[in-house]
């Protein structure tokens, strides 16, 4: 089946004129997977509706945030109760208190959180307070972890930067390259050699505890675990970075699944139930740093605005309250990861699925896939005939290898069951 994809097209045309790339955020471009983005009209529940009127089945929920699925009429409901208030006030509102006491019940190592509007704030906020607790320069990140745009965070970056081939963006000066080192995901002798190396000198060492920015990565037995001793011996603050996997694996996180409490957590994503929303928080004695508890300054005009505010309680407010959801997901995303597998052994193809709750990845590799370089040994050419084969099937995947899939509680027995077919064809397809 070819799909019309004639007014997409078009509005690409006219974006690239006066937008760079033609888009807001560089993965949706497309660029990793070949063709044109899809310009989307509308979507409800499971499916995604593109301005050709084409229907897809959502895998993706906007890269997380969806997780009930599309316009979900209770978070309409709270957004449209908050908006004939006005829509922002730049003043405190009883909505903030609300969800920061929601988020530090349902994520106990947060004592006090403060809201920002996206995960890159969030990360580079929390980065910042980590400097100013500890009085140290350096941080420690992973190769292939992506926490943002951040100055600091782009070295050896996932997400987008590896899909465009900038995991290094020119524009970050040295003195802060310098200040930012890295390590192989999942190998603690590295990190252990750079902490000996760089003695005293490290404020925190952040993480995905889960990785999605490289494909989805899971921790290996005792990585988690061996950080946090180390930071402990060493007074490095250890930031967990669930901008991804905050409320989606679990009410309280990655956190809560791993049992490990870090110092700091970041948040965005499912945080807003879709607006831009993000946060960061943890110990008190830490963030009673920030300006104007203390000395570290960050602010923000909209910040804890309140129609962002009443999506993101009502969302989180579901969760917390409807802990069966998680439930649902792990049960629904379990049937898709199974089917697929059976799909790819009976074809006799190399793969490698990694998955954890509601999130998964398919690699095109026979390696394990443990950090960044066994990610790169996917054959992305293949993802790319894949992604469009499974396009043309009506199912909506991230258009990057290096990416994770987020499942939503739309998706239905029957609707599992149609992406497991459609995943049978396209291999089919790509194989012969
Ligand atoms: C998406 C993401 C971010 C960045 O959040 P934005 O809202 O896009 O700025 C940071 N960290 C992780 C782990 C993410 O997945």
């Amino acid at each position: 089946m070819r799909l019309n994809r004639s007014s997409s097209a078009a509005l690409f045309d006219r974006a690239q004129k006066v937008i760079p790339g033609g888009v807001n955020s560089p993965v949706r471009a497309f660029k990793a997977v070949g063709g044109n983005p899809l310009f989307i009209k509308s979507a409800k529940g499971a499916y995604l509706y593109d301005e050709d009127g084409n229907k897809y089945i959502e895998m993706i929920n906007s890269w997380g945030p969806m997780i009930l699925g599309h316009a979900n009429e209770m978070i309409e409901e709270a957004v449209r109760n908050a908006i004939g208030k006005s829509f922002s006030f730049g003043a405190p509102t009883k909505a903030e208190v609300e969800i920061a006491e929601l988020i530090s019940h349902m994520v106990p190592s947060i004592e006090k959180v403060r809201m920002v509007n996206s995960g890159t704030e969030a990360t580079m906020s929390a980065v910042r307070v980590a400097r100013g607790f500890t009085g140290r320069d350096k941080i420690i990140k992973f190769e292939g972890c992506y926490h943002g745009h951040g100055d600091s965070f782009l070295i050896a970056a996932g997400s987008g930067a590896v899909t465009m081939g900038t995991p290094d963006s020119p524009g970050v000066t040295e003195g802060t390259a310098k200040d930012t080192l890295t390590a192989p995901f999942n190998d603690l002798a590295a990190v252990e050699t750079l902490v000996a190396k760089n003695k005293g000198t490290i404020a925190a060492i952040i993480l995905e505890p889960v990785v999605g920015n490289m494909g989805c990565v899971l921790p290996a037995q005792g990585f988690l675990e061996g950080l946090r001793k180390l930071c402990d011996q060493e007074g490095i603050l250890l930031i967990f970075d669930e901008v991804m996997t905050g409320f989606r694996l679990a009410k309280g996180g990655a956190q809560e699944i791993f049992g490990i409490t870090p110092d700091l957590t970041t948040m965005g994503k499912i945080i807003g139930g879709g607006m831009p929303v993000g946060a960061y928080g943890g110990r008190a004695e830490i963030m009673n740093y920030v300006s104007p508890a203390g000395p570290v300054y960050q602010a923000g005009t909209l910040s804890g605005n309140p129609i962002a505010m009443a999506a993101g309680k009502a969302m989180l407010t579901y969760l917390n309250e409807h802990p069966e959801t998680y439930t649902y997901l792990n049960k629904i995303t379990q049937r898709i990861v199974d089917g697929f597998r059976h799909n790819l052994e009976s074809l006799g193809l190399l793969h490698t699925i990694n998955h954890v709750g509601s999130m998964f990845s398919l690699f095109f590799t026979n390696s394990d896939v443990v950090n960044f370089d066994s990610a790169k040994t996917s054959n992305t050419t293949m993802f790319g005939k894949y992604f469009q084969k499974m396009l043309e099937k009506g199912i909506y995947l991230a258009p990057s290898q290096y990416e994770t899939l987020f499942i939503s509680t739309a998706i239905t027995e029957e609707l599992a069951d149609k992406i497991i077919a459609a995943n049978k064809e396209a291999l089919k397809e790509i194989h012969s």
